[in-house]
């Protein structure tokens, strides 16, 4: 059976950000962070080997997705996807797979209590939707790995975060490693502790497999992006196909849902 388990850093378990800074320019944060993925990866990782015979794909998701990780660290027999540009999100996601796992993801920029929140620039984006709905990194993802008939089993983030997984994938497995009062103030497990919740909520999930669905929309998908600076809708609409819906706001439409992010 083969898992893909997609990684990022800002919703591991004692993780907190700087104000104005993102995680990668934080230098102490950001070595807490690949610490803590890694160790939290290795427990997803021990959770899905009770499934039996497994194969695995890791994902190095964070910001450039190069050396996020420690590699030298994780299970043997797992391979690594590292580096940017890549050909699609999910790289290496096909329809042979059984179920994506998500790791360290956050919400979506703009939720409150929501740890380190944003939706892939915390600097560039405002805001999201897809097909209307407001959309985060957790969402799309589901909904990406959903059009290859791929179900996200189990995602672990801060207690927001599990909330819109929950919202945008019914049934999913969840462990939330912290609370967020704030943006750059949470409650985290111990590191330990929360390695031991996603262990077993893993091993649960692969147990029951079955109980999954792949989140599907119908296409054609569209993307809605609302960024922080007028100067970037421009320059993204002189660059790509899509139509400006006012000075900060773009709208992407593809029956491929890749296309758009
Ligand atoms: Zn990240």
């Amino acid at each position: 059976m083969k898992f893909y388990l997609s990684s990022d850093l800002e919703g591991v378990a004692c993780v907190t950000g700087l104000a104005g800074q993102t995680l990668s320019s934080a230098p102490a944060q950001y070595e807490l962070a690949r610490k803590m993925c890694t160790a939290e990866i290795n427990a997803a990782i021990d959770g899905l080997k009770t499934a039996g015979e497994v194969e695995i794909i890791v994902e190095d998701g964070h910001g450039n997705g190069t050396s996020n990780l420690l590699y030298d660290e994780l299970r043997r027999g797992v391979k690594i996807l590292s580096g940017v540009p890549r050909p699609r999100r999910l790289t290496g996601l096909d329809e042979s797979f059984a179920g994506v796992i998500l790791i360290g993801y956050h919400p979506m920029a703009g939720v409150e209590g929501g740890v380190l929140s944003h939706t892939f620039s915390s600097v560039a984006v405002h805001n999201m939707w897809l097909n209307g709905r407001p959309v985060g990194e957790i969402g799309l993802t589901a909904v990406q790995a959903g059009s290859l008939g791929v179900p996200v089993i189990f995602v672990s983030s801060c207690k927001a975060g599990v909330q819109e997984a929950k919202d945008w994938i019914p049934g999913v497995k969840t462990v939330a490693v912290k609370e967020g009062f704030g943006r750059n103030c949470a409650l985290s497990l111990h590191p330990q502790d929360a390695q031991d919740k996603i262990r077993e909520a893993v091993k649960r999930a692969v147990a029951n497999l079955d109980m999954f669905k792949p989140v599907r929309l119908n296409p054609p998908y569209e993307l809605k992006i609302e960024y922080k600076l007028e100067s970037t809708a421009e320059a993204v609409c002189r660059r790509e196909d899509c139509i400006r819906v006012d000075a900060r706001t773009i709208l992407k439409r593809s029956r491929d849902i890749f296309a758009l992010y």
